[in-house]
């Protein structure tokens, strides 16, 4: 199974790296094959290539669309070396083998990300390159293919430990790695045209990622896991630096995202915000003047379940805010940026894992989420909504006032990160009790109250924070039992997307309460 590299053909779009691996090819012999412009590198590098014109017998054409497809380059390609039959084919038609391939192709994604006309974008779909790297795929009993320049490396290093040869396990990784990139390439050519075209629903749709890391396990011990990058650049996990402490888990890795992406939604120009998740629900949300003062109002929303818990920050974290978080034990905190003396006083905590990810998310930006059900997956746009103040319909007799207006807002956004049935009461910047994921909004209402009143015990308050809070409901009230238990609670103010059949009732009994009471005519669903 060990294949000596006699013949190699380099087509490469990305040419980093390309010098040194060509030439460390060559001193072993191996002689090179290229197209245009990899072959002009290679020749200004003094290397000795042939072109691949030269040996189809067809200058490259139709602006490079048609170079390199040709029988004497797929035939090369795709012989079976121990088929006598093949192998006559060849020789008769003047067939040289082609032992490795060496492609990366040309730079669609780029191009799209950088906003290019559809014909621009058009024009960098690769055509020749996916139908070689396909050929040498398929044909990996004898050629080795090479699609990632990260792979140059791999391929050296395969040689010097096999003789000059690489062995059929390594050529089969190398195959399953290039199908997995001409999928790719394809599924990025076909979202891009569905969104050219406008078609929101195509009939049909691919997704990819690339392996970002293995995990040791998924949710729980016995499943295996694995975390993969779709090539987006959104800040986030999935970009951030880990600075320190053991390898993110498939949780850390889940918790983490919801805790970024809830506090992105927080201007950092409008002050600093912090919060507190657990099992990808936030267990504390505040602003603050100072990082360490909206951490400290998020902490002292639920102090209990803050415990082991991952933290995120809108801003930058300074060494005051680290200090108070190193106060429990916390498993991961990722901002926008650290400083230096906010590092150091991670340092002296191993197990904490530090992330930056240099800035924030758009929370406004479009983009797809999908799950997956049994024979199939849902998919949809990212839940980008969001209200401000002269989206809300004052629908009660009372209005709210300035001050409560700001914590219906605030308490609105942290909802749309708080799985249904989600409800949220706020007062003065901070959460004061969150109720979540449970089947009835009317549970919902009572723990999120009970939680305020166990932390104002544990806080030695005279009452529970609820007590003329703002709340939010993720969803509308289908009865006006809700507003009743929130009013028990003590809330003031409610804000909630309205458009129940008995918003009527529930009005009435938010008027007769006492409460002021917005629609916001959207809804914040997360299961
Ligand atoms: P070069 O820089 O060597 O002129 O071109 C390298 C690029 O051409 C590679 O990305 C390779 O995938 C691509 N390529 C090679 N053969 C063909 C072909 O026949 N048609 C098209 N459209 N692209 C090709």
């Amino acid at each position: 199974d060990r294949i000596p590299l006699k013949r190699a053909l380099l087509s490469v779009s990305d040419k980093t790296g390309l010098i040194e691996f060509a030439r460390a090819l060559a001193s072993r012999g191996v002689e090179l094959l290229s197209t245009g412009g990899t072959a002009k590198a290679l020749r200004e590098a003094g290397l000795s290539v042939i072109d691949v014109a030269q040996v189809t017998g067809f200058p490259e054409m139709m602006d490079g669309r048609v170079k390199t497809l040709h029988p004497v380059v797929h035939g090369g390609l795709l012989a079976l070396r121990d088929n006598a039959e093949h192998m006559a084919a060849a020789t008769s038609h003047g067939i040289g083998m082609i032992d490795l391939l060496v492609v990366n192709l040309y730079p669609f994604e780029e191009t799209v990300a950088k906003g290019a006309d559809y014909d621009d974008c058009i024009e960098n779909i690769d055509i020749g390159g996916p139908a070689m790297i396909r050929a040498a795929s398929k044909n990996h009993a004898f050629v080795t293919v090479v699609v990632d320049v990260q792979d140059y490396a791999s391929v050296l290093a395969e040689l010097d430990a096999n003789d000059d040869t690489t062995r059929y396990a390594f050529r089969q990784r190398q195959a399953q790695i290039a199908y997995a990139r001409t999928a790719a390439y394809d599924a990025a050519v076909s979202a891009w045209m569905a969104q050219a075209i406008g078609e929101e629903t195509p009939r049909r749709r691919s997704f990819s990622g690339e392996l970002a890391q293995t995990l040791r396990y998924g949710e729980n011990p016995h499943q295996s896991a694995a975390f993969y990058k779709d090539g987006s650049d959104r800040a986030g996990v999935a970009t951030a630096k880990q600075w320190q402490g053991k390898e993110l888990s498939y949780n850390n890795i889940n918790d983490t995202d919801a805790a970024f992406e809830l506090v992105a939604e927080f201007d950092p120009a409008e002050g600093h915000a912090v919060a507190i998740i657990k099992h990808a629900n936030p267990c504390g949300v505040a602003r603050g003047a100072t990082a360490v003062e909206a951490y400290r109002r998020a902490y002292d929303c639920d102090r209990t379940s803050a415990f082991g818990g991952i933290v995120a920050l809108n801003c930058t974290l300074d060494a005051d805010t680290a200090r108070a978080i190193t106060e429990i034990f916390t498993e991961v905190v990722i901002a926008p940026d650290a400083t230096e003396e906010a590092r150091e006083i991670f340092a002296a905590k191993k197990n904490l894992r530090l992330l930056t990810t240099g800035g924030l998310p758009d929370p406004a930006a479009a983009g797809t989420s999908f799950r997956q059900v049994a024979g199939g997956f849902l998919v949809q746009g990212r839940d980008n909504g969001r209200v401000s103040r002269d989206d809300l319909k004052v629908v009660t007799k009372r209005q709210p006032s300035a001050e409560e207006l700001d914590d219906l807002l605030f308490a609105w956004t942290v909802a749309k990160h708080v799985k249904s049935n989600a409800i949220v009461y706020v007062k003065d910047g901070a959460t004061v009790g969150v109720g979540a994921g449970q089947m009835s909004r009317v549970d919902s209402t009572r723990i999120g109250k009970r939680k305020s009143e166990d932390m104002a015990e544990a806080l030695g308050l005279s009452e529970a924070l609820t007590n003329g809070s703002a709340v939010s409901s993720d969803a509308f009230f289908p009865f006006a039992d809700g507003i009743e238990a929130l009013a028990a609670a003590g809330a003031k103010a409610v804000i909630q997307p309205g458009g129940s059949m008995r918003d009527a009732e529930v009005i009435e009994a938010a008027d007769r309460l006492g409460l002021a009471m917005v629609f916001t005519g959207q809804r914040h669903f997360r299961h």
